[in-house]
């Protein structure tokens, strides 16, 4: 630690000079020695020292105590005076000036250091006061809470400015009121600050969380207080109350808490169950009506409710379910489906699922959605459309009935023509006549025959009774065993077969499926022109084997092409109509193709052709078959 530096201020120079080597000889610093008062403002003012020893009487305008005054004022150095001698009015004089302490010439250098040492200290203590005070000015002043000193009885000494923000009165109205101000606290808020203070005192310290007043506005205003009690300067016991403005969190509490009620109120009451999900985790908060929804309670859905949800779904539906949630998890695609769900108590309900939305909380993600039951909506949906149905198809048979009762009078009334014309007992007709009347009467025979057959086979696929001969079997036999119909059928055409030879076996009804190919090649040459390409092909396409019939006739306007395969379905076509048929023969090859575990489909475009494919499985050993060589009828069919 530096040693102190003390101003020795003494006119007489013996003195001053003893004085300065005592100082020295202690251990103190003595940078100058004054002789005037003048002198030793400026030294001081110079020099700045720690200390003044400040001899009363000085020669010259200015005497010791008026020096000591006036570097006060500016510096604020202690001074300890030195005098020899001194009368009443001097001492008073110099008490005002607050001396560090005061030594009467002669004095032992035990009482000097005494002297210098608790100015010293007092002079510490005083600065250290000073600066706490400043702190406590300084939050006082800038402090956002509220802040009240009061005395014993609870009457205002002091309040800062945040007070009178608080509260809408002025500081100096305050000052000297009891601090439960009647204009700001009703008759009960006033008792309630009271037990507060009373609390404070026996205590120390007390809190109120919230205290309703009125700002002197008008407006109403929530406080939050704390008392602490102090001992006053002049020992008297006192306090410090702290008051917080909390009307703006207070309102936003309510607020919030109205928000959430409401929030509440609409997802408890809402006939859906809403839910919030965390990602990787599960079912994260739940609604009470899934309750009524899934048959389990929110406490077993939110525990197992992802596994519960997958378990109870309808095995048909799962896998769209399980598909769904992945892609939620994974890649956030939000979702709606409708599935079957089975309750806990076995019921099954229709339900419809989405997940509607996501956000971000505390780094987790969550999702949200809802869940509806529409089992109602579905049954009255699932009845229209057996309505529907049963409508249609009962428009359908009358429409057959009509056309079949058609199909059937035209060529039996040609048949009955002919064979009465035939059997007339007048008339000897020509043998040539005769073999033209009945190959007519032959053909038409057959038209009725093959509309007969086709109603017999819808009966039989409907009533699931017909059976197939599966045997293992080539396409390129099939084909080469329908040479002669086929080139029949094509007669007007250009028939072209294009059909692989190592093409795998396959297990099939050959006539089954042979009648599948004529029916589309048949339906290839009614509805194209003469002359123009029909092309009949067969090749591999992965594990089936696919046979396809392309015309270049009058095609299928798109709208109608699914429609098609449908029972009894013909297009209004003027070709059509000429070309007569049931509307039963792609019904019939498309139930074909489905007992064969294939499936069968169409291409067109209007005015250009169209294409009929179906594709049929490879037979499971058909790798080691493939190795056989093919036999005669294996062979490319020509024709
Ligand atoms: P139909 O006995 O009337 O031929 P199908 O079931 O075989 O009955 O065919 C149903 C309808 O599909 C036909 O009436 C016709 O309008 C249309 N159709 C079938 N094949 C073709 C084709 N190759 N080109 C154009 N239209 C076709």
């Amino acid at each position: 630690m530096p040693s102190l530096r003390i101003l020795v201020v003494e006119d007489e120079a013996i003195v001053a000079k003893d004085i300065q080597n005592r100082l020295k000889h202690m251990g103190y610093d003595v940078p100058s020695v004054a002789h005037t008062g003048e002198d030793a403002i400026r030294y001081a003012g110079e020099t700045l020292p720690d200390l003044i020893l400040m001899d009363i009487r000085l020669k010259g305008q200015m005497d010791g105590i008026e020096a000591a005054e006036r570097i006060h004022d500016r510096w604020d150095i202690p001074v300890i005076y030195l005098t020899a001698y001194s009368d009443e009015k001097t001492l008073e004089r110099a008490k005002a000036t607050t001396p560090g302490a005061y030594l009467s010439k002669p004095f032992e250098d035990r009482d000097l250091r005494i002297a210098i040492e608790i100015t010293q200290y007092r002079c510490q203590m005083e600065k250290r006061l000073k600066a706490s005070e400043e702190k406590f000015r300084t939050i006082f002043k800038n402090a956002n809470d509220g802040i009240l000193y009061l005395d014993e009885r609870g009457t205002i000494l002091d309040a800062n400015d945040k007070i009178g923000a608080i509260f809408g009165y002025r500081k100096e109205e305050a000052v000297g009121k009891h601090f439960a101000i009647p204009r700001t606290f009703s008759a009960p808020k006033q008792a309630e600050l009271s037990a507060l203070y009373q609390k404070a005192v026996s205590d120390g310290f007390a809190r109120l969380a919230s205290l309703d007043g009125v700002h002197t506005d008008g407006h109403p205003i929530c406080v939050e207080a704390s008392c602490q009690v102090i001992e006053r300067e002049n020992g008297e016991r006192g306090a410090i109350l702290v008051v917080r403005d909390i009307t703006e969190r207070r309102r936003a509490e309510t607020a919030l808490r109205e928000s959430e009620e409401k929030y509440r109120t609409v997802v408890n009451n809402n006939p859906d169950t809403v839910w919030i999900g965390e990602q990787g985790k599960g079912i994260a908060f739940i609604s009470p009506s899934a309750q009524a929804i899934h048959g389990y309670t929110p406490e077993e859905l939110l525990l197992n409710g992802a596994r519960i949800w997958l378990e109870s779904i309808h095995p048909d539906d799962r896998q769209k379910a399980k598909n769904a949630l992945e892609a939620l998890e994974e890649k956030g695609v939000f979702f709606a489906i409708e599935h079957r769900f089975k309750k806990k108590d076995g019921q099954w309900v229709w339900l419809y699922a989405r997940a509607v939305n996501a956000f971000e909380k505390d780094g987790k993600r969550f999702f949200y959605g809802l869940t509806s039951d529409i089992t109602d909506r579905k049954r009255a949906e699932e009845e229209t459309a057996r309505v529907k149905a049963m409508e249609e198809a009962d428009r359908l048979k009358t429409a057959l009935l009509a056309s079949v009762s058609h199909e059937l009078r035209t060529p039996l009334t040609a048949i009955k023509g002919l064979a009465s014309t035939l059997v007339q007992a007048d008339v000897e007709w020509p043998p040539e006549t005769q073999k033209e009347f009945l190959e007519v009467i032959n053909k038409e025979s057959d038209i009725l025959v093959h509309l007969v057959n086709d109603l017999l086979d819808m009966s039989q696929l409907e009533t699931r009774t017909l059976r197939l001969e599966k045997t293992k079997c080539r396409i390129s036999s099939i084909i080469n065993q329908l040479a002669d119909k086929l080139k029949g059928i094509t007669r007007e055409h250009q028939l072209e077969i294009d059909v692989a030879l190592d093409l795998p076996p396959i297990y099939a009804d050959e006539v089954r499926i042979g009648q599948v190919i004529i029916n589309l090649v048949q339906n290839a040459a009614s509805y194209s022109e003469k002359g123009t390409r029909i092309r009949l092909e067969g090749q591999r396409a992965n594990r089936d084997i696919m046979v396809s019939v392309t015309d270049q006739g009058i095609g299928i306007p798109s709208q109608y092409l699914g429609k098609v395969f449908e029972r009894f379905y013909r297009l209004e076509s003027g070709v059509a109509r000429r070309r007569g048929g049931s509307g039963l023969g792609l019904a019939i090859s498309k139930e074909i193709i489905n007992f064969h575990e294939g499936a069968i489909m169409a291409e067109s475009e209007e005015g250009k052709g169209s294409r009929f494919s179906f594709t049929l499985p490879i037979g499971e050993d058909a790798e080691c078959l493939e190795n056989i060589k093919p036999t005669l009828s294996d062979k490319k069919p020509r024709i």
